[in-house]
C-alpha cells in the first residue's frame, strides 16, 4: 500500500510551494487507496513556533488535504531516533567522534590551504574504542568514502553522487539529540512512507539520507523530488511576486477546489487538461506527469480555473464554502432572508465571478435592505417617465406569476405600450431593484428578491 507525508517545518504560514508538495503527496496516495501523513518537522526548538503549527493545519484543512491519523511530532519521537543512531553505533555503521569544533576547523583551514576537500575526516572514524576518551561525543555515519550513491528519482531521474564529497555526517549530536537528517529517515521508515515527494531543494539531503538506510538495511522509499514554484517572471518566488501564502489565496476569496486545481496543475500535467474535478485529479495524478522544470505561477490562469470552478460548483456547496469566507475574514454572518436569497440565487451569481469578493459583489443587490442606497448614476436613470413606467409595472407585478417567462412578458407589455424596447426599461429597473447599474438581469434579480420584495422595491421609487 502505498504511503505519503507531508513533513512541514512550523517556522511560519503554509506558503504555496509547500501547499503543492502536500497535495500531490495527497493526490498520490488518495489516488492509490493509500495514506497520507502528516509530520510536524519541530526538531528545530530555536524556529518551530506552535502558532506556525496551527497556521499549517489551517491551510491544510482550507485546502480539503485531510491526513490520516494524528499529526506527527517530529521532536517527540527524539528517544527513537537516538536509540537508532546506537543501533548503527552497535552495528558499525556510526563511530562516537570527540573531535571538538576546534580540530575541526583546523582541519577544514589545513585543507584549504593546501587545496584539499574541506570535507571533515574524522580522526576516530578507525580509532579503537579502548583509546576513547571520557569525553563529550557526537555520533557519525560511517559513510563509504569510494563509489557512488545512486538515487533513482521518479522525476529527475538517475543522480550520482560520488561517496567521496559526502561526509560522515553527524547522526546525534552530543546532547543526544538527533539530527534533522537522521530523524526523517528514521521517521519515514517507522511510519512506512513509501514514497516521498517533495522539493527538489532536498535532493542533495536524499543521497546522505540514503546512507542511513543503507546502514540501517532498511528499504529505500521512492523518491519524486519536484521543481520549485518561480514568479511569472521565472525568478524564485519571493514576497515581490505577491501572495506566497495559502492563507491569503483564501482571504482574497478563491475557492479551495480552484487552487487545488491550480497547485495540481502547476507543474504536473495531464495532456492538455488545465481544468478538472478533485476526482478527476487523484484518478490522473501520477509521478510520470512531473516536469523537470520549475513552474511558473500565472495569477490569471489561476483566476480563469478558479472562476470554472465557481461556476461548476454545487450551489448549495459553495454558499456553504462562501459562508465560510465570510467567517474567515471576520466578515458578519448572513441573515437567514439572505441566505436565502443567495441559495435562489446562486445559479446566476456564480456566472463568471472568480473569487467570493466578486460573487459578494454581484450579489450586493440580495443582501441589501431597503430603503436601498443608490448611485448617483442609478439615480439619474430614474427620470419621471422612468417612475412613471415603473408605476404602472408595479400592479401588474403584484398579479404576475413569478416565472421568468411571465415577468419577461409583463415587463416587455408595459414597455412596449409606450412604445419602448425592452431594454429601455432595464437602466431603471436596475436602479428601482439594486440602486446600481450594474447588475444581474433584472429578471434574475425579480426571481431572487421574490415578488414582495421586488415590488416593495419599486415602490419606494415608482411614481
Ligand atoms: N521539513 C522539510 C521542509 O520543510 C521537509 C523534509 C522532507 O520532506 O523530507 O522543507
Amino acid at each position: 500500500p502505498v504511503v505519503t507525508r507531508f513533513a512541514p517545518s512550523p517556522t511560519g504560514y503554509l506558503h504555496i510551494g509547500g501547499a503543492r508538495t502536500a497535495l500531490f503527496n495527497w493526490l498520490y496516495a488518495r489516488g492509490r487507496g493509500g495514506r497520507f501523513l502528516l509530520r510536524i518537522e519541530d526538531t528545530d526548538r530555536e524556529r518551530s513556533t506552535p502558532e506556525a503549527t496551527a497556521a499549517i493545519l489551517r491551510g491544510l484543512e482550507w485546502l480539503g488535504l485531510d491526513w490520516d491519523g494524528e499529526a506527527i511530532s517530529q521532536f517527540e519521537r527524539r528517544d527513537r531516533h537516538a536509540e537508532v543512531a546506537q543501533e548503527m553505533l552497535a552495528r558499525g555503521h556510526a563511530y562516537k567522534c570527540f573531535a571538538t569544533q576546534e580540530e575541526i576547523e583546523a582541519f577544514r583551514d589545513a585543507a584549504r590551504a593546501e587545496g584539499r576537500s574541506t570535507l571533515y575526516q574524522s580522526p576516530w572514524r578507525d580509532a579503537d574504542p579502548a583509546s576513547h576518551p571520557d569525553a563529550p561525543f557526537v555520533i557519525r555515519l560511517r559513510a563509504p568514502r569510494s563509489g557512488e550513491t545512486v538515487i533513482e528519482d521518479a522525476v529527475q531521474g538517475t543522480v550520482r553522487f560520488r561517496n567521496d564529497q559526502l561526509d560522515d555526517m553527524v547522526c546525534l549530536r552530543s546532547d543526544g539529540t538527533p539530527t534533522y537528517m537522521l530523524a526523517v529517515v528514521v521517521d519515514d521508515h517507522d511510519m512506512e512512507v513509501t514514497h516521498v515527494i517533495r522539493g527538489d531543494d532536498h535532493l542533495n539531503n536524499a543521497a546522505r539520507q540514503a546512507l542511513v538506510y543503507q546502514a540501517m538495511g532498511w528499504p529505500v522509499p521512492v523518491f519524486a523530488h519536484i521543481p520549485l514554484i518561480h514568479g511569472p517572471d521565472g525568478k524564485k518566488l519571493s514576497k515581490r511576486h505577491g501572495a506566497l501564502g495559502v492563507e491569503e489565496y483564501q482571504a482574497m476569496g478563491y475557492p479551495a477546489a480552484g487552487i487545488r486545481n491550480y497547485l495540481a496543475r502547476l507543474g504536473w500535467s495531464h495532456g492538455d487538461d488545465e481544468f478538472f474535478t478533485d476526482a478527476q485529479a487523484r484518478e490522473w495524478f501520477d509521478l510520470a506527469g512531473i516536469g523537470r522544470a520549475p513552474a511558473r505561477l500565472d495569477f490569471k490562469k489561476l483566476e480563469n480555473i478558479c472562476g470554472q470552478h465557481i461556476a461548476a460548483a454545487d450551489d448549495a456547496a459553495l454558499l456553504h464554502e462562501l459562508e465560510g469566507f465570510l467567517a474567515a475574514t471576520g466578515a458578519a454572518p448572513l441573515m437567514d432572508w439572505q441566505r436565502d436569497r443567495l441559495a435562489r440565487g446562486m445559479y446566476c451569481l456564480k456566472e463568471r465571478a472568480k473569487t467570493f469578493p466578486e460573487l459578494l459583489e454581484k450579489a450586493r443587490f440580495a443582501l441589501a435592505e431597503r430603503p436601498l442606497e443608490r448611485e448617483a448614476r442609478a439615480e439619474a436613470a430614474l427620470d419621471p417617465v422612468s417612475r412613471g413606467i415603473l408605476g404602472e409595472l408595479t400592479p401588474q407585478l403584484q398579479s404576475a406569476s413569478w416565472t421568468r417567462e411571465a415577468l419577461e412578458e409583463t415587463v416587455a407589455g408595459v414597455a412596449g405600450a409606450h412604445g419602448l424596447g425592452l431594454g429601455k426599461l432595464a437602466a431603471p429597473l436596475r436602479a428601482a431593484l439594486a440602486g446600481r447599474t450594474v447588475t444581474p438581469s433584472v429578471f434574475d434579480m425579480m426571481l431572487v428578491l421574490g415578488r414582495e420584495e421586488t415590488v416593495a422595491r419599486l415602490g419606494e421609487v415608482a411614481a
